[in-house]
């Protein structure tokens, strides 16, 4: 490999770390950020949730369980606002339909009619962002 394609390489893997510092101050700011929100659309779409979890994860952006406990990553603090918005609305739409099916995302698009361009971005971004974690 000649010094340009090594050069390429290494900015393609160049992923900044975040430090445990970082990750405990975005959890922070999610713990401030992600139960109001939950709160709000929750108010919107007429639905009740359990308890909401901040986890410090790389495999997942956020869950809901079948008694309504949320999990939101803390790395969405690193997200456009309408991304966070959109995991939000993606979970509580698990407590009509705990599946992807057509009627869930009918459901997603009611309330986040661009939901497919926030897909595109999570696909694009999504990797990345999570390998900043440890
Ligand atoms: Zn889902």
């Amino acid at each position: 490999m000649d010094q340009k394609n090594a050069e390429n390489n290494t900015k393609h893997e160049e992923i900044k770390k975040l430090t445990p510092s970082e990750i405990r101050a975005l959890a922070e700011e999610a713990l401030n950020d992600i139960p109001p929100r939950v709160s709000r659309w929750a108010d919107i779409m007429g639905l009740t949730y359990g308890r909401i979890t901040i986890r410090n994860q790389k495999t997942r952006w956020a869950s809901c369980s079948s008694k309504g406990n949320l999990n939101f990553n803390c790395l969405m603090m690193l997200m456009p606002e309408n991304i966070k918005d959109y995991l939000v609305v993606h979970e509580l739409c698990h407590r009509r339909e705990m599946n992807h099916s057509k009627r869930f995302w009918a459901t997603v698009e009611e309330y986040i009619p661009d939901y497919r361009d926030c897909e595109k971005w999570l696909k694009k971004n999504g990797e990345s962002l999570m390998r900043r974690m440890w």
